[in-house]
């Protein structure tokens, strides 16, 4: 049976009746969509410090410099115990072996950005700041995708966002028996037209840092990491369709030799298409699929640029 990818979700988004109501947050796409393709790890950081469900809310409050996370009520200061679980809970969901999390956007222990900051009592609107579980769990691991709801509702983000994960995914596949030099390399050169796709200039760059890294004399593991970790920093940009319209030139560049001039025209006119925006990037995929196929020509380089997990959850019919 193929594994499915794990990924780490703020367990009100899957539905757990664990915010501060007592009441969930469900967000659909994850619980009725994207479950029959990841094993989502729900994780609550305010039911896991201890706070119970229902419970008073909690917020964050700037004090001599610091952001603090405190109960709305009481003010108690939950600050430290947050910060000691978010580290717990990150050890533990690494070694779980998750791709990717997604955060419940807003909330003082959640959020990725733009949460709310009070000082002195007072609401501070310019102040904001990220929740302290994501702060500490996204500052402890770099290499790994994260989004928040929010973005996740566009079609662009989610798809970028999935095709991180599935590279990270891999990633760890390929090295769970350790990496050497080889290995590394063997799986920047299977990515590299995905990588080609998504960041022309983080292709050539992590070319370097393998061979850098292995020039030093570094140990492979901290190599394959700082790989990782700077991949999924140049991919943390959105991509543009003119770089993915190159890469799929590419494709049919290696194919075209075996193609009718005519097919081969009409190939980069829906190409073209796509990338002026007049057609979705799941019409010249579906073609060069097709194309691949028929010419005897698939490989995993080809398939790692299509993204097969955003295409089975229809994403590529509205990027
Ligand atoms: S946002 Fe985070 S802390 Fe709040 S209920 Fe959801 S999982 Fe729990």
């Amino acid at each position: 049976m193929v594994k499915m990818p794990k990924l780490g979700v703020s367990a009100c988004l899957l539905g757990q009746k664990v915010r501060s109501n007592g009441e969930a947050a469900e967000f659909r796409s994850l619980t009725r969509s994207w479950s029959h393709h990841f094993e989502m790890i729900g994780v609550c950081p305010e039911v896991g410090i201890g706070m119970g469900t229902p419970r008073p809310t909690t917020r964050l409050v700037k004090k001599d410099g610091k952001i603090n996370l405190l109960n709305s009520e009481t003010d108690e200061n939950f600050t430290q115990q947050m910060v000691e679980y978010a580290q717990l809970q990150s050890d533990a969901l690494i070694q779980s072996g998750i791709s990717g999390f997604v955060f419940k956007n807003d909330s003082p222990s959640c959020g990725l950005e733009r949460v709310e900051v009070h000082r002195d009592g007072q609401l501070q609107s310019r102040d904001e700041a990220m929740g302290v579980f994501a702060m500490v769990f996204t500052t402890l691991n770099p290499h790994l995708p994260v989004i928040d709801e929010a973005r996740l509702s566009d079609p662009v983000q989610a798809e970028h966002f999935l095709a991180r994960v599935e590279f990270l995914s891999l990633w760890l596949e390929e090295g769970r028996n350790g990496w050497t030099a080889d290995k590394l390399m063997q799986f920047h050169n299977t990515n590299k037209l995905f990588l080609l796709s998504r960041s022309p200039s983080a292709k050539r760059s992590l070319g370097r840092l393998i061979a850098n890294g292995f020039d030093r004399g570094d140990h492979p593991e901290n190599v394959a990491l700082e790989y990782m970790t700077s991949a999924q920093q140049s991919l943390n940009v959105l991509s543009k369709p003119g770089p993915i319209a190159h890469a799929m030139e590419r494709v049919l560049g290696r194919v075209s030799s075996k193609l009718s001039s005519r097919e081969r025209q009409e190939t980069l006119d829906v190409i073209h298409e796509y990338r002026r925006g007049s057609l979705p990037r799941s019409a010249p995929l579906t073609l060069l699929r097709r194309l691949v196929r028929r010419c005897g020509m698939e490989n995993e380089t080809h398939s790692r640029f299509i993204s097969p997990t955003p295409l089975r959850l229809s994403l590529m019919a509205k990027v």
